[in-house]
């Protein structure tokens, strides 16, 4: 047997086979999308389709979704008539695409570049972008980066998730954090954000809160998950500070979090590390979860007040608990659940749960937040409820970190 050669390199990624691809081009002129995928197919590629407007994009990836299959890239033109470029990236975003992105212009590379820059924000893969007219090079440089970058989709991807992997992501340092502005709807001012957890993971891509967090829910991973999300989440909040921003900083609690009696000294413990106050922190927990368990919760839950957090019950409407459990536990907020926002507008009854919710919000002394605002309609009418705080896609999705002081610029200046 001979002995490792210490001269080579970490291994080269495996290189995907071009045949099992998926690639959708999006471009509104049909010269532009026949020879796109005329030289998409002619490097190899398996599945090629082709769109003439972001709708039509949209739809084609729920067809895909819905076969059980994945589209791996979207070459998209940024100029098309209806819905352009940048709106079909923020829908992308909302359905949380994962596969790769090319941009696909004639304009000039600052705005393919400010493009790519937003994409990224929303958390996109963006592979590059290209410049029209294509040539042969261009699009052999693009499929070379998304069989070593990109490879995500043939990697094992029907494989589930297990905690095992979970807890070398974690360890890895693959865990990360969007957050999500909330804003006063009487001001606009933006209030704080919510961290919401992602997992970049080199072969799947991102993963979402949904699929990941419940593998932490009770075993082994949810301590060293929750220390993650709470460490990302406690430095950018930091680091705001220090640029003069004050903003509350959300985090979700588990379950297996709130069983932890020693919870609320941790949480403490590294509040004060980053030279944040507890006041400067809301806890989130969902009113389903509460009743679980519900001794150590109320302790864990008193202990963290007493210690001066901000409390607030998530996802309210959707649990279990009697609306009188309420009165247990010592919230300052409550978070609407967006299937009730979101109906509000057009449903009396998801409308008449949104008022009763923040009257009874009201006379327990407590904030509400409308979460899932989605539309200027649901702005209207969250607050004509009475809603004191806003979230949701039509305010700002979730963020990298580091876009955050760049919306609230736009947010301030937006006028819709
Ligand atoms: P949540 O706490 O209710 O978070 C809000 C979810 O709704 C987020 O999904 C967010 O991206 C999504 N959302 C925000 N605005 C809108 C909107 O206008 N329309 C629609 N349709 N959706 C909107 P996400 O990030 O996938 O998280 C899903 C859930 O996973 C969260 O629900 C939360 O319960 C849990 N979660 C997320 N991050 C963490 C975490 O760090 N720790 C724990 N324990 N749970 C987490
Ligand atoms: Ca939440
Ligand atoms: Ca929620």
């Amino acid at each position: 047997m001979s002995a490792p050669d210490p001269t080579t390199g970490p291994a080269e990624p495996a290189a995907v086979d071009p045949a099992r691809l998926r690639v959708l081009v999006v471009d509104d002129m049909q010269l532009m999308r026949d020879m796109a995928a005329a030289m998409l197919r002619a490097q190899g590629i398996g599945t090629v389709e082709t769109c003439d407007d972001g709708a039509a994009a949209l739809a084609a990836l729920d067809r895909i979704a819905a076969a059980g299959l994945t589209c791996d890239l979207m070459l998209l033109d940024l100029n098309m008539p209806g819905m352009d470029g940048i709106e079909v990236l923020r829908h992308l975003a909302e359905r949380g695409y994962e596969g790769q992105i090319a941009l696909f212009s004639a304009e000039s590379a600052r705005v393919l570049r400010t493009a790519e820059t937003l994409a990224r924000a929303h958390n996109l893969n963006i592979l590059g972008f290209v410049e029209k007219p294509l040539t042969d090079i261009a699009i052999a440089g693009l499929l070379r980066k998304l069989a070593t970058g990109g490879a995500r989709a043939v990697i094992d991807a029907d494989e589930p998730l297990s905690e095992a992997e979970l807890l070398d992501g974690i360890r890895l340092g693959q865990i990360e954090i969007m957050v999500q502005p909330k804003v006063a709807m009487a001001t606009r001012q933006p209030v704080g954000v919510e961290a919401l957890a992602r997992w970049r993971h080199p072969q799947r891509g991102v993963i979402g809160a949904g699929q990941f967090i419940p593998l932490a829910e009770n075993g082994a991973a949810a301590e060293p998950l929750f220390e993650a999300i709470l460490g990302l989440a406690l430095r950018a909040a930091a680091h705001w500070r220090a640029e003069g921003l004050s903003l509350q900083m959300a985090v979700n609690l588990s379950t297996a979090n709130l069983t932890r009696l020693d919870l609320p000294q941790r949480i403490a413990s590294a509040v004060s590390e980053h030279g944040l106050r507890p006041g400067d922190i809301v806890l989130e927990v969902t009113e389903s979860r509460l009743i679980e368990d519900q001794t150590a919760a109320l302790e864990v839950l008193t202990r963290l007040k007493l210690k001066g957090f901000n409390l607030a019950i998530d996802d309210f409407g959707t649990g279990y608990s009697s609306l009188e459990q309420l009165q247990r536990f010592p919230f300052e907020e409550m978070k609407i659940d967006r299937q009730f926002v979101g109906m509000a507008a057009q449903d009396q009854a998801a409308r008449a749960i949104v008022s009763s919710s923040v009257r009874l919000a009201r006379k327990l002394g407590m904030t509400t937040v409308a979460e899932g605002i989605e539309t200027r309609l649901d702005w209207d009418c969250a607050a004509e409820q009475g809603c004191d705080v806003a979230q949701g896609y039509f305010v700002a999705p979730p963020l990298k970190p580091e876009a955050l002081p760049g919306w609230i610029a736009t947010w301030l200046s937006r006028r819709d």
